[in-house]
């Protein structure tokens, strides 16, 4: 077999077909598309509406065991998986993938649109701005956290008739509340619309929201690996009066307003999210949000273009959603709700939308079901989970590949470990995504120096350890064609019977609902909540956002919290050490250990190697 060159080369050995023709070749009409230049293009809503009547696809999931650092090949499969579906068997099919974070693609993990010969082209349109989404997402994260540390500086040192003054100027000799202030007025029960009549008491009530500082979780986001800002102090120039606080920034894909864009179902339904997001609580312990803060309609105004779907298209020509892009170990990891939505419409009856959701089964996969599927409606026929070799040797008790390199294929054949040790964790993964009763079939993504022998018994362990169906293949060596066998598994495993059920149900108490998916997800022995936990959970209970769902970050490198636990681990509990809540978005947010919601960049970052030739504007170096 030739050898597969890198994915840049790769990309650009195909010259993309120009995104218009795309759109009409799936069924869009020209007035629901707005072109990004030549390759990219952004879909309006509306043909939701136009769509509606028709008969949604046939929905798939991909999904993998626990990976190594370098990942296991979902996305690879995703779209190995929809060129086999569409190009070869002739099918209508749509990839719905996440856009990138910044993060990764300089830090240690390079892109995400696919590899070899399945990917998503042109690569480094996909894997760096695309169309700005994650751009406008720190904009409108950013303007709430501004207005958040403003607010308290204003009331911190006006009076309240000073306040009110300059919340409520004078125009052209009156004053006038905007819309958004008769909101706020509505829900602190004051029915007025008339400046003029409100009492000395009212005023203050308006104009105060009288945030504690110390209970304000809204955090500054950016989308670079900026380790240094993982804890901050803010506010110490002397303008500022010696009101600093210590602060952090998060990583944007970790933003809540990301899960609103991936979790929304129209612009009216965002506009909702985005004014319901509880940024603090008042010393009275009221939950303070975005609409309090009055910023609202500037984020929804901020976020118009970004609810849109990207519409891109793989290395075979079939088309592909890209949109939002939540990490699946800090947020909840899953492309967006109108992507799929929109694109089960297009694809009609007898096509196929093949979605991704981030890392193992027990994190994206887990969120996919309990979180994305709650809140869509939508009920997937088919569960695809990746696994590799490589993968499978690290959990039989092989190195852990990534900084090391590629010692995985230098291993022997390490057929015990694989089949006693490494498979446990692919069984216990396939376990997991039976949970919800879907039918799973497990896609063994081959490297050149896997052995027939190793695919072949990776291949029987899964359908031992009940998997539906379990096939090897090439897809990244030989694109859709390689991908063949997946394709059929996929397609006769989508009408085998599928009974969907949730983990939990949302009434439960929230503890409870942690402990489910610790317990029947990660295999722990019990959780523990640290004392900021168990005061996150009497404090939500008490504000009536306790029936949310549940969004744990944890590692994604174990099944446990500790990453450096592999295969399966047991006998341990899990450590709940906070709690935040994302309430625009629809759920809580347990902190597993020490998750930092930024990353770091490694001593050797991926961006040594990115470069741009000024002569061909060509970007090098990207993987
Ligand atoms: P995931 O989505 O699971 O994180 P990716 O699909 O992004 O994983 O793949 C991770 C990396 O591994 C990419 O650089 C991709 O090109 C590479 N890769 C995937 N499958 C193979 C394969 N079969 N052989 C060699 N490299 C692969």
């Amino acid at each position: 077999q030739k050898p597969v060159p890198s994915d840049i080369v790769v990309s650009r050995s195909c010259v993309p077909k120009p995104i218009d023709r795309l759109a009409k070749e799936v069924g869009l009409l020209s007035d629901e598309v707005e072109l990004y230049g030549k390759t990219k293009a952004k879909v309006q809503l509306n043909i939701i509406k136009r769509l509606q009547s028709q008969p949604d696809g046939k929905y798939v999931v991909v999904t993998g065991i626990t990976p190594t650092p370098l990942g296991e090949g979902k996305s690879t499969t995703t779209i190995g998986l929809v060129q086999a579906l569409g190009a070869h068997m002739k099918l209508n099919v749509f990839a719905c993938v996440r856009q990138p974070s910044q993060g990764p693609t300089f830090g240690i993990k390079g892109g995400a649109a696919g590899g070899g010969y399945s990917q998503v082209i042109p690569m480094e349109e996909f894997n760096l701005h695309l169309t700005g989404d994650i751009h406008a997402i720190t904009a409108a994260n950013n303007l709430v956290a501004a207005a958040v540390d403003a607010r308290m500086f204003h009331e911190a040192t006006q009076s309240d008739k000073a306040l009110y003054n300059r919340l409520v100027p004078l125009s052209g000799g009156q004053r006038k509340f905007s819309p958004i202030q008769i909101h706020r007025l509505k829900k602190l029960g004051i029915d007025k619309t008339d400046p003029s009549t409100l009492t000395e008491e009212e005023i203050t009530r308006f104009a105060r929201l009288d945030i504690d500082p110390s209970s304000v979780t809204w955090q500054r986001v950016l989308d670079t690996n900026d380790r240094f800002l993982r804890k901050i102090t803010i506010g110490q120039a002397p303008t500022e009066k010696g009101y600093t606080r210590e602060a952090q920034f998060d990583i944007t894909v970790a933003s809540e307003i990301m899960a609103v864009l991936a979790l929304t179902s129209s612009l009216e339904d965002m506009r909702q999210r985005l004014a319901k997001m509880v940024v603090a609580t008042s010393r009275s312990g009221q939950p303070i949000t975005t609409e309090d803060l009055g910023v609202s309609g500037a984020l929804t105004v901020l976020m118009k273009d970004a609810i849109k779907p990207n519409l891109m298209q793989t290395l075979e020509g079939t088309p592909v959603f890209v949109h939002a892009g939540p990490f699946a170990n800090i947020a909840h990891g899953n492309s967006s709700i109108l992507a799929d939505k929109i694109a089960l419409k297009l694809v009609g009856p007898d096509g196929f939308v093949v979605t991704e959701a981030g890392f193992g089964a027990d994190i994206g996969m887990e969120k996919f079901f309990n979180i994305k599927c709650r809140y869509s409606g939508l009920r997937p026929h088919v569960v695809v989970l990746v696994a590799t070799v490589r993968a499978l040797k690290m959990h039989g008790g092989g190195p852990t590949v990534g900084i090391a390199g590629c010692v995985w294929n230098l291993l022997p054949l390490l057929h015990d470990n694989i089949e006693e040790n490494g498979c446990s964790n692919m069984r216990k993964q396939i376990e997991n995504a039976k949970h919800f009763g879907v039918p799973v079939v497990v896609a063994v993504n081959a490297f050149k120096t896997d052995t027939e022998a190793e695919l072949d018994l990776v291949c029987s362990m899964a359908k031992d350890g009940g998997a539906f169906d379990a096939v090897r293949c090439s897809h990244w060596a030989e694109g859709g064609a390689g991908a063949m066998a997946l394709g059929q598994a996929v397609q006769k495993a989508s009408d085998a019977p599928s009974n969907f059920k949730f983990l939990y149900e949302l009434e439960l108490p929230i503890a409870d609902k942690i402990r489910i998916i610790a317990q029947k997800i990660y295999g722990a022995d019990d959780i523990e909540l640290l004392p900021e936990a168990q005061h996150k959970v009497e404090l939500y209970t008490k504000q009536g956002f306790g029936n949310l769902p549940i969004c744990m970050a944890k590692t994604h490198l174990s099944l446990s919290h500790e990453a450096d636990k592999k295969g399966v681990p047991t006998g341990f509990v899990v450590p709940i050490r906070d709690i935040r809540a994302s309430v625009g978005a629809g759920f809580l947010y347990p902190l597993v250990g020490t998750m930092p919601t930024i990353p770091g960049l490694p001593t050797r970052p991926c961006f040594y190697d990115i470069d741009l030739d000024p002569e061909t504007e060509q970007v090098n170096g990207l993987f």
